[in-house]
């Protein structure tokens, strides 16, 4: 029997509780999984950031921590955790955060908040083709390569940029710092798929904003940190900017009083874009504790060097 410690919010528990049995059994493992395995006999360790636990010296024989966020900026700094840390990988989180972008790049795209509620009378503007607009998509990881590849198809130019130079068929990819003002010079719409670490902190500020084609617009469902606010009010006020579709924020929720909120040309969504869904998360779950059972290399594995 393989001791599995539900170790995320009590809350989801039931959420995951029949869907991580199933997943079990699928995989053909013996595992006994709940929130009730003592601390000292989990083999693996189900978490997430929002769980109570934070001492993982709490648990001597665990293998791994497999997260069921695919962001791990709220654990991956704990000094106490010395196992291997895996983030979440699952084609239901990715489906989801396909169709949150594309929606959100059509709309900007086509102009269609100039018509709702009739806000514009009959004054038809007639949008570019997808062919003639670029976006942007700083982030060419699980989530950034699946969104880039979605916009390609529906034959947007598309400019991509990660850490290391990848290939991606009809994306245009970038590396690096020069490779970085290519994207930001270019991108009419830019989309945020980055995840939070000492480098990304703070990326998008008032130099980067400056680089944006006058009346970009900026779709961030990546983490709120990697965008300076003020510098994003202050390129929206000045209108260089013509949009910024935020669904993630340095203070969730976002603050009563925040100038977001009330900002006209702000839509704030409330961290929605995705989502780990637990059918098919309990399937990755189960794969990575198949794998560190039959001494394979996990999926999802974070890099403490570079904290994603
Ligand atoms: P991922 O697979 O780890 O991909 C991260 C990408 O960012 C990689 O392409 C990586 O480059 C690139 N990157 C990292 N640091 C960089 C740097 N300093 N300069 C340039 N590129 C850099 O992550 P993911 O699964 O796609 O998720 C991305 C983020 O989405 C998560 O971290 C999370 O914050 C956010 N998210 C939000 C929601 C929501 O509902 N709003 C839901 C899920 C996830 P390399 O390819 O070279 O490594």
């Amino acid at each position: 029997m393989i001791p599995v410690l539900f170790a995320a919010h009590p809350k989801a528990w039931p959420d995951y509780e029949d869907a991580l049995a199933r997943a079990f059994r699928e995989a053909g493992l013996d595992a006994a999984c709940s929130p009730d395995i003592p601390a000292n006999e989990a083999r693996y360790i189900i978490y997430a950031p929002d769980s109570p636990h934070r001492d993982f010296g709490a648990f001597p024989r665990a293998k791994a921590v497999l997260n069921l966020w695919a962001g791990v900026e709220g654990v991956v700094g704990n000094d106490t955790l010395t196992i291997p840390l895996c983030r979440m990988i699952e084609p239901g989180l990715t489906e989801g955060m396909v169709e949150w972008v594309t929606g959100m790049v059509l709309r900007h795209h086509l102009g269609l908040d100039r018509y709702v509620q009739g806000r514009a009378g009959w004054d038809p503007v007639f949008p570019p083709l997808a062919r003639d607009r670029t976006v942007g998509v700083l982030g060419l990881g699980e989530l950034g390569a699946a969104s880039a590849t979605a916009f390609a198809s529906l034959n947007f130019r598309v400019l991509g940029w990660s850490r290391s130079a990848k290939r991606l068929d009809n994306i245009e990819t970038f590396a690096g710092e020069a490779g970085l003002t290519d994207v930001l010079s270019r991108a009419e719409i830019l989309v945020l798929l980055l995840p939070l670490t000492g480098a990304t902190e703070g990326l998008i500020g008032a130099d980067a904003l400056a680089r944006l084609p006058e009346g970009a617009v900026l779709i961030n469902p990546g983490r709120g940190p990697l965008v300076d606010d003020d510098a994003l009010l202050a390129a929206l006020d000045a209108g260089r900017l013509a949009h910024a579709t935020l669904d993630v924020f340095r203070t969730e929720p976002l603050p009563e009083d925040h100038p977001f909120w009330t900002h006209p040309a702000v839509t704030v969504t409330p961290h929605v874009a995705s989502a780990t869904r637990p059918v098919t998360a309990a399937r990755a779950v189960a794969e990575n504790v198949r794998r560190g059972e039959a001494g394979e290399p996990f999926l999802g594995l974070v890099d403490r060097a570079r904290a994603y």
